[in-house]
């Protein structure tokens, strides 16, 4: 691994062993944090993170070497400044590329779309972006998403993948993956890539040179992983992109029965030498905001970094992790990204142990596992359900829950839970107006049942107004 930190260059089994050490060293100090005052200001570390200091990472079939920070295009910057996730304004290109230079100077060489971010116009955006520089700076990542039926076929799915090339202005792909493997269990999986020979042909396409690795992207289903791990000798995967952070550590399977521990991803991973591509570092934003007396335990550590920079740090520290992906709409997201890996500072067996108790104290509360990936998306009936789910989960972790009118807290927690919710969600989209159709819960990777989320959500909201609680 070329990396000129020290700390970087434990071997697996030591820093397996140092994760292990698990809640025991946690120092006393730490876990005597308890509530305190709220700490709301916690900005992103901005100004100019150090130039050519980025830790880098080699992969091991091809040798590139691979920026630890990689630039996921799915939240690019819209003309209104907002993420162009749900595709509602249009991709401000001159944004996206001032980022992608500033990410590029700054070392950040790996940058990963698909066809289906951004509404279907990421891989546009990067394309254009990325043209503008010399093609052997930078590896670009993009999918097979044939994600809806009708894209199942054959020519459909070959359709879509010689559009990537067309739109990424490209000859060749450095890491093409088959996108979301998992979600719809094996049978999904035999009918998107075995049945219509795509896994065939794209096994052609590497032995041709127009994939240079040829991996999957991973969700849910263990069964489908294993089985995509058990065939390593046939398809010799050159990566896999997982969920991991330190929530989904440990924790993953008790959030939702669907999903798998990452600490079981990342092993069975780390045994056969295939180099891991990180999603999700941040659990969908929700560890950016977590509790307060969170905040607060990483507040008094490190006082001017940010609560996201612990996420990306544990992200980071681990040694068979080629790229750790983050979606990255502002500039100042980048810059305190840049700030984590330029160079990263891995963490240690204390800082590790401090990570597993936030994950155990996060736990405890009873926040929905909505990671604001938007595959409920759109509701027929117009509600913005992730809007809805991190709102509540947002009161969750500001205390702004009141159990009872007896509630020392109850009238400030009361009007900023319902002036919060009118805010975030227009009324119109609210959870009042769900007809419990279930069109959504299937699409859910964290297995939400959705009708029963708004029906509760709603019942608590309408019990709130009446002021009958
Ligand atoms: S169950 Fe509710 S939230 Fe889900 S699609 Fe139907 S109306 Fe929309
Ligand atoms: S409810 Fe499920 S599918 Fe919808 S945004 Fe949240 S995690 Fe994603």
């Amino acid at each position: 691994m070329k990396n000129g930190n020290d700390k970087t260059m434990m071997d697996r089994r030591e820093f397996l062993k140092r994760l292990g050490a698990g809640t025991a060293a946690v120092s006393t100090a730490a876990l005597a944090i308890g509530c305190g005052p709220r700490n709301k200001g916690d900005n992103p570390v901005q100004g100019e993170p150090p130039a050519g200091k980025m830790t880098y990472r080699t992969n091991p079939t091809t040798g590139d070497r691979v920026s630890l920070l990689g630039f996921g295009m799915m939240r690019l910057p819209s003309v209104g400044g907002r993420s162009a996730r749900e595709g509602v304004e249009e991709i401000d290109q001159e944004m996206v590329n001032s980022m992608v230079d500033y990410a590029l100077e700054h070392g950040v060489n790996y940058f990963d779309t698909s066809p289906a971010y951004c509404q279907g116009k990421s891989e546009r955006a990067t394309g254009i972006a990325l043209k503008r520089h010399p093609r052997d700076k930078y590896f670009i990542a993009t999918k097979l998403s044939n994600f809806a039926k009708s894209t199942w076929s054959r020519e459909a799915s070959i359709e879509m993948y010689r559009n990537s090339f067309k739109e990424l202005q490209v000859d060749y792909i450095d890491y093409m993956l088959l996108h979301g493997i998992g979600m719809g269990g094996m049978k999904e999986f035999e009918q998107r890539y075995i049945d219509n020979g795509m896994l065939d042909f794209l096994l052609e396409e590497r032995k041709a040179g127009r994939i240079r690795n040829l991996g999957f992207s991973y969700h849910g289903d263990v069964e489908v992983f294993d089985t995509m791990l058990a065939r390593h000798d046939l398809y010799k995967w050159d990566f896999v992109q997982i969920q991991l952070n330190y929530l989904d550590w440990k924790y993953a399977k008790q959030i939702n029965p669907r999903n798998t521990d990452a600490e079981y991803l990342y092993g069975e991973l780390a045994k056969r030498g295939i180099p891991a591509v990180i999603m999700e570092p941040l659990l969908g934003g929700r560890l950016s905001n977590v509790p307060d007396n969170i905040v607060k335990m990483f507040k008094e550590r490190e006082p001017e970094k940010s609560v996201a920079s612990w996420a990306f740090r544990f992200a980071g520290t681990f040694p068979d992790i080629l790229t750790v992906l983050s979606g990255m709409t502002r500039m100042e997201h980048l810059q305190d990204n840049l700030h984590t890996y330029c160079p990263l500072d891995p963490l240690d067996e204390e800082e590790l142990a401090l990570l597993q108790q936030a994950a155990a104290m996060m736990m405890e509360f009873d926040t929905i596992p909505c990671n604001d990936c938007k595959y409920c998306m759109p509701c027929p009936y117009g509600l913005d359900i992730p809007a809805i789910l991190l709102h509540y989960n947002k009161c969750i972790n500001e205390g702004n829950i009141p159990a009872s009118r007896q509630d020392p807290n109850y009238r400030k927690a009361r009007r900023a839970f319902l002036v919060g919710y009118d805010r975030s969600v227009p009324k119109l989209r609210q959870a009042a107006h769900c007809i419990g159709c279930n069109q959504c819960s299937p699409h859910c990777p964290q297995g939400i049942f959705i009708p029963k989320e708004m029906q509760r959500i709603d019942e608590y909201v309408e019990k709130l107004k009446q002021e009958i609680l």
